[in-house]
């Protein structure tokens, strides 16, 4: 059947906080000639509001300047302007459960590599938002990917760039086609990375696994699920993860601020049939970030 046709996020309706101000959603635009259009020099944010609070709020704002830093340019709000923009936007919108999504980009003052005279634009945009995955208790299923994370001496890896993202369309492109739901990505050492846009953890012999973040993001999500999982008695090893290693693991799941906590049921023709521990740290983050 046919998916219903979705309307296009510019013809939207609702307010955009868009360089200072809120501004009609159908008016929030730019201009071709923007140096983030044709160079990614733009850097984005995820961050999730449950029951009317957003979840980690400063620390989304703090990685989003230092994604900015890592790009050489300097974001012109403070964290604490951004925080309060957005609980402003949220209200004039009339979300409590929403994706909030900043994002800042260089300018139109040049077009050519060096751009440091253009200037920082930013914007913040709210949208009703529910599960990533619709299925992320009953599992996902994922295609290893041909397409692999860069070092951090090939790309600025620790930076929610918009230009990491390419590899990441593109790998999960191919997954989909083939009909699974999101792609695993190696590193550029062969190691076990991340998926397109969450990160991975292993369940091995009632351990948690889950590869060093030393080429790609130290999700928010997951450093919270380390937390919770060792509060909860689990070991947890942040090691060198391989293929083989999967192979090995009785749970495997994702997390980050859009998947949160989703299952994998299958890695390539590799089927996962467990899902008690990770049901479990499922609704220790559920509980963290919608509290009674
Ligand atoms: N890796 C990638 C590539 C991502 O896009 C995200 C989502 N921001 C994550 C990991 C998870 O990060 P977080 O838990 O901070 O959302």
């Amino acid at each position: 059947m046919a998916e219903p046709a979705l309307v296009p996020f510019d013809q939207r309706q609702g307010s955009i906080w868009y360089n200072g101000r809120i501004v009609d959603w159908r008016d929030a635009r730019l201009h071709v000639m923007s140096h983030g259009l044709h160079y990614a020099s733009c850097v984005f944010e995820g961050i999730r509001s449950y029951n009317g609070k957003v979840y980690k709020m400063g620390e989304h704002y703090q990685r989003f300047h230092e994604s900015a830093r890592l790009l050489d340019f300097t974001i012109p709000h403070s964290v604490a302007e951004l925080e309060a923009a957005t609980i402003e936007l949220l209200a004039k919108n009339s979300l409590s459960d929403a994706y909030i999504r900043p994002v800042a980009w260089r300018g139109s003052e040049q077009m050519a590599i060096a751009a440091d005279k253009t200037t920082i634009h930013v914007a913040i945009i709210v949208w009703d938002f529910g599960p990533y995955f619709g299925s992320r208790l009953q599992g996902i299923r994922l295609q290893l990917s041909r397409w692999r994370r860069p070092s951090a001496e090939s790309a600025p890896c620790k930076s929610k760039a918009a230009g990491l993202y390419t590899i990441c369309t593109l790998a999960k492109h191919e997954a989909q086609r083939a009909g699974f739901d999101d792609a695993l990505m190696l590193d550029y050492r062969g190691l076990v990375a991340e998926s397109t846009g969450s990160n991975i953890f292993l369940v091995i012999d009632g351990a948690l696994h889950t590869p060093c973040p030393d080429c790609f993001l130290d999700g928010i999500t997951r450093r919270k699920l380390i937390e919770l999982a060792k509060q909860d008695g689990m070991q947890v090893f942040e090691r060198a993860i391989s293929l083989d290693d999967c192979d090995k693991a009785q749970e495997v799941f994702l997390t980050g601020t859009a998947a949160e906590v989703t299952l994998v049921r299958q890695i390539d023709d590799k089927s996962y049939t467990e899902k008690t521990i990770t049901m479990r740290l499922a609704k220790l983050y559920d509980q963290e970030v919608r509290p009674q």
